[in-house]
């Protein structure tokens, strides 16, 4: 099937562009960016344009930031085609929404992707814990913002989301894998006085699940869920990548780099089921931590 990619930036040239290229199921046919191309592939700066230009497009693939994302999503979704959306799948949850009720009135799939829930070790995670009960958990995510998104002022915009850019990887995660839902109980979020979004938060939620996230870590990066169960303790490391059972390793990749082929190839399922994968749960969370959250001023806030 025929792609174009929307969006010619990190993530794009990081991880879809690999991905696309090494699929027997896709062939890159476009690229729609002010600034961004892909060697050898017709590149378009309007997003209407190209989807005149090339009616034999069936997918549109958006890599751009949230706040963008809705008018573009939309606007393939009029002239016909699928759309896969990357994390978050939108800047708030209504226009998601909008955009699921689109695309089931049109007959086309709409896939909001969470890249992290095809981490190596989150299926054996889930499958583990199907049968036990989880009695607490604790989610540690703290990573170098300058070193993952340098100078991308929008993370730290409305609708950037701020660390729950990388946190809501793990809100993925935990909803992918818990045997029974959660919600938020209460969250601190600690915004640098300079920007308008958050740097670092710490939420709580029911059956005793808590998670810290900083974006102010150097050094080595943390990407774990820690949970107790009435079976005894398990962790998934690397952000999903390393499962340990009490504390012997069950499972595990050193390489994270099959989390994008393995989204390419979903959503080549879901285009020939004529089906849609549309989970706003790890939003939801979010959501929800800026409703309750207890909001105070850090120090500013420069990459
Ligand atoms: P990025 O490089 O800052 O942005 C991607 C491209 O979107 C930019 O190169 C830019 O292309 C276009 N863009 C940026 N702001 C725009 C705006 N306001 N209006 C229209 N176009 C705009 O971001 P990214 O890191 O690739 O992240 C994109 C999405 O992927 C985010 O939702 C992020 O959460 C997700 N993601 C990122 C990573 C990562 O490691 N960075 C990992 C997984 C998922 P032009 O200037 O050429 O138009």
């Amino acid at each position: 099937m025929k792609l174009a990619l929307v969006g010619i930036g990190k993530i794009a040239l990081d991880q879809h562009v690999p991905a696309i290229a090494a699929s027997s199921d896709w062939e890159l046919a476009a690229t729609v960016s002010r600034h961004g191309t892909v060697e050898g592939v017709p590149a378009y700066t309007q997003i209407e344009e190209m989807l005149s230009a090339h009616p034999e497009i069936e997918v549109v693939s958006l890599c751009l930031p949230p706040v963008p994302r809705f008018l573009a999503a939309r606007a393939a979704l009029e002239a016909g085609r699928h759309v896969m959306l990357e994390k978050p799948p939108g800047a708030t949850l209504a226009e998601v929404h909008t955009l699921e009720a689109m695309a089931s009135a049109r007959g086309l799939t709409l896939f909001a992707t969470w890249h992290s829930r095809m981490a190596h070790a989150v299926a054996a995670a889930k499958a583990w814990l199907a049968d036990r009960k989880v009695q607490s958990g604790r989610i540690t995510w703290r990573e170098d913002v300058r070193k993952w998104h340098p100078g991308q002022d929008w993370v730290f915009e409305p609708g950037g989301m701020g660390v729950f850019d990388p946190g809501i990887n793990a809100l993925s995660i935990l909803t992918e894998i818990l045997p029974a839902p959660v919600h938020l109980t209460s969250a601190e979020l600690e915004f640098p006085a300079n920007r308008q979004a958050p740097i670092a938060v710490r939420l709580n939620f029911t059956g005793a699940i808590e998670a810290d996230f900083d974006w102010r870590q150097e050094g080595p990066q943390t990407w774990d869920i820690e949970l107790e169960t009435d079976a005894g303790s398990m962790a998934l490391r690397l952000g999903g990548n390393v499962l340990e059972i009490g504390v012997a390793k069950a499972e595990g990749a050193e390489s994270i780099m099959e989390e994008y082929p393995a989204l390419y190839a979903r959503m080549a399922e879901l285009v020939r089921q004529g089906a849609s994968d549309v989970d706003l749960a790890p939003m939801v969370h979010v959501a929800d931590a800026f409703l309750l959250g207890r909001r105070t001023a850090v120090e500013d806030f420069e990459f």
